[in-house]
């Protein structure tokens, strides 16, 4: 006999009834209260019920709420196209919208777009996308086939295209004799040598998220690394694309991590806090230059689907946008985040597992070691993540497992990301909550003889 028909994300796994949400806070069905440590997946950056939110979505429900592609545009779509033009980089480099509904879409709306560009031009033969080994671009075959997490690929690996894929620059694990900076140009060289070894004329665009997220918990590179790889970009005619499904739109303390950099990309990815959580909504930004030869070519992009761009996902974005501005989130997340990392910092010292806390705004990941020293990372088998995370969960704090940035998504990590308008009085609660979460996994390693 079923108890629930619905399929999740693990058959054994037990998880809790989602009642309500209120600011920072998620209520179960039996008033249990958990204080959302990771806006979901990176997702819900204003926080839960917000009634300008809400508002939106039945006026515009009242209003329409759908509408074909093809047939009509709508005021919200067309608006929130002008609005990121507004937000991405400067007034004379304008960025246009193509609007999808998930991560995962947006990243594959971008692979056609650079092939389509450059096929618009005679070069049919650049089709292939380089990415990094530690990077995470979404679950449909495309986007899989430019991820390099393999716990996720490993399944489908025989019908995934055969991408190169280059070293992430993550300072953490560097060889002990080279600088951070040293170590990270070879990474970024690594490009370069990728791309002669398949040959210029075989490659359409190089990948990346600005700040590595799940697959390498968070790894934060430096402005010159950006600079080198766009350099190397643009030396062998390679679109730079960057995936900011999880860094866009305030997470990381500028409305778009690559605006730390200053370097503007040829495609822009957006998800998650695009319309944070309220509707499913994302969008692929990409610079006027882009666009020219198609328009010039076939006038169309060979893409979309039935949602794309439809009022109703589009007015709660716009509406989110708004919200964001208005109460000067982006700034919040800059200023909560070094108040969080600090913080986090110190609760670090408290214990010999937390190998390295790194993040940019309220972006934060932390790793964690069987030995300071060594930084060898806990047993697989152990799943120290998982038991981080439930144990979290059974003391009311959530946080968002994640990969450390080894190769192929091993080590342990976990992601703090709360919603950006979190309060010092939450984020003191949530250190807190992490601390005995952590000291009590702590505990039971030693007693199992794992430290
Ligand atoms: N890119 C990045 C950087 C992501 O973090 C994710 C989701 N974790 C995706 C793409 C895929 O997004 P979605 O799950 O909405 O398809």
């Amino acid at each position: 006999m079923n108890d629930s028909w619905l399929i999740k994300p693990s058959f054994d796994d037990v998880y809790p009834v989602a009642a309500y949400g209120e600011g920072v806070f998620i209520y179960d069905e039996h008033g249990n209260k958990y204080l959302d440590g990771s806006s979901g997946a990176v997702t819900a950056s204003i926080g839960h019920a917000v009634p300008e939110i809400v508002e939106a979505v039945t006026e515009q429900a009242r209003k329409i709420s759908f509408v074909y592609r093809s047939q009509f545009t709508s005021q919200p779509a067309e608006k929130l196209a002008e609005k990121l033009n507004d937000l991405a980089f400067e007034a004379d480099d304008p960025y246009y919208s193509f609007f999808v509904n998930s991560g995962s879409e947006a990243n594959e709306t971008a692979l056609k777009i650079a092939v389509q560009y450059w096929q618009e031009q005679g070069m049919y033969r650049k089709h292939k996308i380089i990415s990094r080994w530690t990077s995470y671009h979404g679950i449909t075959m495309g986007a899989l086939s430019m991820s390099g997490h393999t716990e996720r690929r490993k399944r489908f690996a025989p019908m995934l295209e055969d991408y190169p894929g280059i070293s992430p620059p993550y300072c953490y694990r560097r060889p002990a004799q080279e600088s951070c900076s040293d170590y990270e140009m070879k990474c970024a060289d690594e490009l370069d040598a990728a791309i002669r070894r398949t040959g210029a004329e075989q490659v359409a665009a190089f990948i990346a998220e600005p700040i590595i997220g799940a697959a390498g918990g968070v790894i934060v590179p430096s402005a010159e690394y950006y600079k080198r790889i766009k350099e190397i970009c643009d030396h062998h005619q390679v679109l730079f694309i960057a995936d900011e499904v999880m860094t866009g739109i305030g997470r990381t303390g500028k409305m778009f991590a690559m605006e730390h950099y200053g370097v503007k990309p040829d495609i822009l990815t957006l998800g998650k806090g695009m319309s944070a959580g309220y509707a499913p909504i994302a969008a692929a930004l990409i610079h006027d230059r882009i666009l020219e030869p198609i328009r010039k070519g076939s006038k169309a992009i060979i893409g979309g689907h039935t949602y794309s761009a439809n009022p109703q996902s589009s007015a709660v974005a716009l509406a989110v946008l708004t919200f964001i501005e208005k109460h000067q989130l982006v700034d919040r997340s800059a200023k909560n985040g070094e108040y969080l990392v600090n913080q986090l910092r110190n609760m670090a010292l408290t214990t010999p597992i937390v190998g390295d806390v790194r993040g940019k705004g309220l972006l934060i990941g932390i790793e964690f070691v069987s030995h300071l020293f060594t930084k060898t990372p806990f047993p697989k088998q152990l799943n120290l993540t998982r038991l981080l995370v439930e144990k979290a969960r059974d003391k009311g704090l959530l946080i968002y497992p994640a990969s450390a940035g080894i190769e192929g998504g091993d080590g342990d990590a976990i992601i703090v990301s709360p919603p950006l308008t979190i309060n010092k009085q939450e984020m003191d609660t949530l250190v807190k909550l992490l601390q005995d979460s952590i000291h009590e996994v702590q505990r039971d390693l030693m007693l199992k003889g794992y430290m």
